[in-house]
């Protein structure tokens, strides 16, 4: 699909330059020919002043005038084909250059409805299937009814926590995005995202010390808040009950960081440079402390501070914590 759309703009190319080349050759030829005739006609009268006593001279051969314009005509076509293949292979390079974005944009897009409807694949067949077997089963008591309909709205929830991520993530992901950026305050987005995570920090008895102070910035209220909240959510699902996180801010001349330290199970080295991939768990989260999550929270924030100009990064120590660090510039 690609090549032919790079065929068909080299097509496009090369018919605007070789319609503007003729049409400048054809004026060339027409005045260069103009001038040939006029110096013909010059030379001849100036010898006939000079020699008037002589009978008058014979005209200019007009062999010799077609012989120029032929050469003309050569030269011409000569540099037409030259301008036609420079043009063609420039032109097919530049066509390959303005359309590899939006291939690359395709490509990603196609990756991520695959990836997307993979995720959705398996919970609904496992969904779909306990709900066949319940149907099928005779002796299913209401109990038994009960205990279903409940693990399948978990499982529900689940789907729609999923579906709202990856819309997040299309949004985020909108090449050009411009995110309406105003003047926002640091502290007014810390403590709205800590009010939303308050009630999970709460259940795991964790607590959230907030260190930050407030400074104002350009930014997108809602995206930073959703930015602070994946963070903070994270460092809740990764630590154990009963511990604590801190929230620290330091300001430079040309940025503004914001930390996020917990004292949780950490992240292996290995899957350091892996965890803003889309979809990406590390092991430890999913097989050894069975934390639910889809590996979209990081990938989102990446998005977000990224819309901002910024940049995220993360320390850890496996067992002993992390620490995230979003850097914003001002401007
Ligand atoms: P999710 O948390 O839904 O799995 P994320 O994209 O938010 O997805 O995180 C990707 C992975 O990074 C997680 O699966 C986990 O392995 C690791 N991770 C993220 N934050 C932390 C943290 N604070 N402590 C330990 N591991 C983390």
């Amino acid at each position: 699909m690609f090549h032919n759309a790079r065929i068909k703009l080299t097509a496009w190319y090369l018919l605007i330059i070789m319609l503007i080349s003729i049409f400048f050759s054809m004026v060339i030829y027409r005045v260069l020919d103009a001038e040939l005739e006029r110096f013909a006609r010059a030379q001849r009268f100036r010898i006939e002043r000079r020699f008037s006593q002589f009978p008058p001279i014979p005209n200019i051969d007009p062999e010799l005038i077609k012989e120029a314009e032929q050469r003309l005509i050569i030269s011409l076509i000569i540099v037409n084909i030259s301008i036609l293949l420079i043009s063609g292979a420039t032109g097919y390079f530049l066509a390959g250059k303005t359309l590899r974005p939006i291939q690359e944009m395709v490509d990603e897009q196609n990756r991520f409805i695959s990836d997307a409807s993979h995720e959705f694949r398996t919970p609904l067949t496992s969904l779909k299937t306990s709900m066949e077997v319940a149907l099928r089963d005779k002796q299913f008591s209401l109990p038994n009814a009960k205990t279903l309909i409940s693990e399948s709205i978990e499982e529900v929830n689940r789907l729609q926590t999923l579906s709202e991520h990856l819309l997040q993530l299309a949004q985020f992901q909108k090449p050009n995005n411009n995110a309406i950026l105003e003047t926002v305050s640091l502290g007014e987005i810390v403590n709205k995202s800590i009010g939303k995570v308050m009630p999970m920090a709460k259940q795991k008895q964790i607590t959230i010390i907030n260190k930050t102070k407030d400074y104002e910035l350009q930014g997108n209220k809602y995206g930073l808040i959703d930015l602070i909240v994946i963070l903070l959510d994270n460092a809740i699902k990764y630590s154990n009950k009963k511990s604590s996180i801190e929230i620290l801010s330091q300001k430079t001349a040309k940025a503004v960081s914001i930390s996020i330290h917990d004292k949780g199970i950490g992240i292996n080295e290995k899957d350091i440079p892996h965890i803003f991939d889309r979809f990406y768990r590390a092991d430890s989260a999913r097989s050894k402390h069975h934390v639910s999550g889809y590996g979209l929270g990081l990938s989102i924030a990446k998005k977000i501070a990224e819309i901002h100009h910024g940049s995220i990064s993360v320390k850890s120590t496996i067992d002993k914590g992390s620490t995230f660090i979003v850097k914003l510039p001002f401007s």
